[in-house]
C-alpha cells in the first residue's frame, strides 16, 4: 500500500506525499498522524505565542496571560469563573471533589466514559466517591428513565449511598464522537434538578460538540453545574485544561488545585498556547469534522478497513486484521493510493497548529500489517 502511495505522489507532484524530504525508504515525507487527536505538535504561531506571553506567578493569582484565558473562557462558556488546570483529568477530579462533599456519595456516570474508564478510579482513589455506571446508549447518553430510578432508590434510606453527582462526557468519546443532543440534556438537567442532584459535564472536547451543533458552548454548559475543557485535544495545546462553574465552586476548585498539586507559576507560557488554540476553534473544528466524515465516505483505506462510518465530530475507523487476504490488499493499492491523494483539505494541515483529523485503530492494525509507519496524519 505504500508503494502505491508513493507511485501516486509521483504521478501528482505537488501532492501532499512528495514535499519536504524523503526518508529514503519510499514513504512520504509528509505523514499525518491519526492515532489521537492528541498527538499534534504546536506550529509557528503558537510557539511564538508561548515564547512571548507575559507571565506572572498565577500561585498568587498574577499571571495575565492565565487571567486573560480564564476570563476569556468564562464568557465564551457562560459560567461566572474558570480555572485553569495541567490536565482535564484533573479538571474532572476537582469537579467531582467539589460536588461531592461527603464521603461514600454517589456519583452515576456512564460504563464507557472517560471519567470511569481511563482516570484510574481518581474518584474512589482519592475522593472517597462512590461510582455507579450505567450502561452506555449509542448515542453517548445515559438512559434518562434509568437515571431517575437511581437517583431516587435510595432517598431517604440509610442503607443506600446518597446520589449527588450525574457525569455527562460530550462530545462522547468512546461512542465515537457523538454529541449529546441538547433535548437530552435539558432533560437530565431537569430530573437533577427535581432531586437535588448536580451535573458535571467532561468537556474535554466540548467546542467540538458546540461547532457540531452549531450553537454557542454556553448553550450547552448552561444545562450544567460544571464544566471542563481540554485545550490539548482539538484546540492543538501542549497541555492545559480548565474547569468551570460558579464563582464559590471556583474558589473550593482553587483549594483544590493546590491539594493535588496542580498549582503553576509563571503558567501564561502555556495559556498563551490555549489561546492561540482558541482563536479560530470554529473554523478549524469544522474543517476537521469535514475531513473525518469526508474520510468515512471516501472509505480510506477501505482494503484494511472492515467498517468505517462518520460520526457526529469524529470517525472512527476499525481495521481488523483477522481474516484479511494480502493478495486483496496489494491488488487494490493504487486505487486507494489515488483516493487518498484526491482529498483536498489533508494538505491544510501545517496550519498554525499542526492539526489532524482523527481516526482510531488504525496505526495498531498497520503495524500489524508490516506497514513502518502511520497512513496519513
Ligand atoms: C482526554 C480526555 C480526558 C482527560 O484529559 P487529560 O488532559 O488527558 O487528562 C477526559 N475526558 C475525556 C472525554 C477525554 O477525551
Amino acid at each position: 500500500m505504500l508503494r502505491g502511495l508513493a507511485r501516486a505522489a509521483a504521478r501528482r507532484p505537488g501532492a501532499l506525499w512528495t514535499r519536504g524530504s524523503g526518508s529514503g525508504t519510499g514513504v512520504p515525507a509528509h505523514v499525518v498522524d491519526l492515532r489521537s487527536d492528541t498527538v499534534t505538535r504546536p506550529g509557528p504561531a503558537m510557539r511564538r505565542a508561548m515564547a512571548e506571553a507575559v507571565v506572572g506567578d498565577d500561585d498568587y493569582g498574577e499571571d495575565p496571560t492565565v487571567r486573560e484565558l480564564q476570563e476569556k473562557v468564562a464568557k465564551l462558556l457562560g459560567v461566572d469563573q474558570t480555572l485553569f488546570v495541567p490536565t482535564n483529568t484533573m479538571a474532572n477530579l476537582i469537579s467531582v471533589m467539589c460536588h461531592c462533599q461527603r464521603r461514600g456519595s454517589q456519583l452515576l456516570l456512564g460504563q464507557e466514559c472517560h471519567l470511569h474508564v481511563f482516570e484510574q478510579g481518581g474518584v474512589a482513589q482519592i475522593a472517597g466517591v462512590h461510582s455507579h455506571p450505567l450502561p452506555d446508549l449509542p448515542r453517548g447518553t445515559l438512559d434518562p428513565a434509568e437515571l431517575e430510578r437511581m437517583v431516587t432508590r435510595g432517598l431517604g434510606s440509610p442503607y443506600h449511598p446518597v446520589c449527588e453527582l450525574i457525569c455527562l462526557e460530550n462530545t462522547h468519546s468512546s461512542s465515537g464522537g457523538r454529541v449529546l443532543p441538547i433535548d437530552y440534556l435539558r432533560q437530565v438537567q431537569l430530573l437533577a434538578r427535581s432531586h437535588g442532584v448536580r451535573i458535571h459535564m467532561d468537556g474535554a472536547r466540548l467546542m467540538n460538540a458546540a461547532v457540531a451543533l452549531h450553537v454557542p458552548p454556553a448553550h450547552i454548559v448552561e444545562h450544567c453545574d460544571s464544566v471542563s475543557l481540554c485545550f490539548s485535544k482539538g484546540l492543538g495545546a501542549p497541555a492545559g485544561a480548565l474547569v468551570g462553574g460558579p464563582k464559590h465552586f471556583i474558589e473550593e476548585a482553587w483549594r483544590l488545585r493546590k491539594a493535588l498539586g496542580g498549582g503553576m507559576r509563571q503558567a501564561g507560557v502555556l495559556a498563551a498556547a490555549a489561546l492561540v488554540g482558541l482563536a479560530d476553534f470554529e473554523e478549524v473544528l469544522q474543517r476537521d469534522h469535514q475531513n473525518a466524515q469526508r474520510f468515512a465516505k471516501e472509505r480510506v483505506g477501505q482494503p484494511l478497513s472492515h467498517e468505517a462510518w462518520a460520526q457526529d465530530s469524529r470517525m472512527l475507523y476499525q481495521t481488523p486484521v483477522e481474516g484479511l487476504d494480502q493478495a486483496a490488499l496489494n491488488g487494490d493499492e493504487d486505487t486507494e493510493a489515488q483516493r487518498l491523494t484526491d482529498l483536498p483539505q489533508v494538505t491544510q494541515l501545517e496550519s498554525s497548529r499542526a492539526k489532524s483529523v482523527w481516526l482510531q485503530g488504525s496505526l495498531f492494525s498497520l503495524r500489524r500489517l508490516g506497514c513502518p509507519l502511520p497512513l496519513l496524519g
